[in-house]
């Protein structure tokens, strides 16, 4: 960004700006360069402000959840990376229709206070979730799903800010989820996401919950950094047995390692980069192709340059 925009920047924008600031200290795999400017709106006008003014000079943005599911190239973010933080968290609860009980978060809260706060209220539909990290905002835009049940499932309603400035209520009718992917505007930033919840019983939500994570904490390498399932499970397949079937567990690229408890996640041993990540990446995808004929596509999303 130019001189003369940061100084307009800091003229309209009045949430913190952070300047070359290194992305590995914002996403849970710990590797990526730096980001020009990080953004932290204080409310949703000060996103607006920003947005017209990215808009109108042309810089690119991408906005950031708790990363937990971004691999960030080693040279870093051109542009702004915003940050939806404090100004954007909130639950409230309303009743719905019948039997519904509709929850609206901020985008910015994590996903596990949704959890807690819906077990706190004896609202059942969330328990699938228990254990994936990240904000509620990341959660609806990459389709979070686990042990049966996905974020498509639950989502009523969204609100959205459109690169326009303006903003908009989508109903779930309206959105068009896939696996792991939800389609939005382009450039656009979600604000709000409402789940529609049934009245359940607090017994069997929390033993739901617990034994979700206890699950997780068994198949899982928790304890060292990663995004995550790397690739999408093949229609039939499940990605981790395709790749432990290909002799690939515990392989390593610098200090970038297919995991040797869950081979679908790739874990940093310390101090891997981008690059030892994304050739990682490429090798078990030909290798899997060269022993199963079956293409991974990942689930995890790359960003920034080279
Ligand atoms: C240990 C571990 C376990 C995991 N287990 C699961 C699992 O079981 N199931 C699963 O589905 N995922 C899992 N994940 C991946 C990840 O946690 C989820 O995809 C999560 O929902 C991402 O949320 P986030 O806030 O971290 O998003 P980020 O990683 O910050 O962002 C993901 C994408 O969403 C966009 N985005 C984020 N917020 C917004 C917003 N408000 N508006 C517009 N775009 C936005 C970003 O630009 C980016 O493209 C796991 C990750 C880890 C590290």
């Amino acid at each position: 960004m130019k001189d003369y925009q940061k100084t307009r920047l800091r003229k309209i924008f009045r949430g913190n700006l952070l300047f070359n600031i290194l992305l590995k200290d914002f996403v849970s795999f710990r590797v990526g360069g730096p980001a020009e400017i990080i953004a932290f709106p204080q409310d949703q006008e000060d996103l607006i402000r920003l947005i017209l003014f990215l808009r109108e000079e042309k810089i690119s943005f991408l906005v950031l959840g708790e990363g937990t599911n971004l691999v960030v190239r080693d040279k870093g973010v051109k542009g702004v990376v915003i940050k939806l933080s404090s100004g954007f968290l909130g639950i409230e609860i309303a009743k719905g229709k019948e039997e519904e009980f509709y929850v609206s978060s901020k985008a910015g809260e994590r996903l596990w206070h949704l959890i807690e706060t819906a077990f706190q209220y004896c609202l059942t539909g969330l328990e699938f979730a228990s254990g994936i990290p990240g904000s509620v905002g990341g959660a609806v835009v990459m389709n979070a799903g686990a042990y049966g049940g996905e974020m498509k499932d639950i989502v009523h309603s969204l609100t959205i800010l459109v690169s326009d400035g303006s903003v908009r209520q989508v109903e779930k009718e309206a959105l068009r989820f896939s696996y792991r992917r939800l389609e939005l505007p382009a450039d656009a930033i979600v604000l709000t996401v409402e789940v529609a919840l049934r009245p359940g019983n607090k017994e069997k939500i929390a033993h739901d919950i617990k034994t979700n994570l206890a699950k997780r904490k068994k198949n899982q390498p928790l304890e060292l950094p990663s995004a995550g399932s790397v690739f999408k499970n093949p229609p039939g397949f499940y990605a981790g047995q395709l790749i432990e079937e290909s002799g690939l567990k515990g392989y390593q690229v610098g200090e970038a390692q297919i995991s040797e408890r869950h081979a679908n996640f790739i874990v940093n041993c310390g101090k891997a980069t981008a690059h030892d990540v994304l050739d990682l990446i490429a090798l078990v995808q030909e290798k899997v192709w060269q022993e199963k004929g079956i293409k991974l596509e990942p689930e995890i999303r790359v960003v920034g340059e080279g």
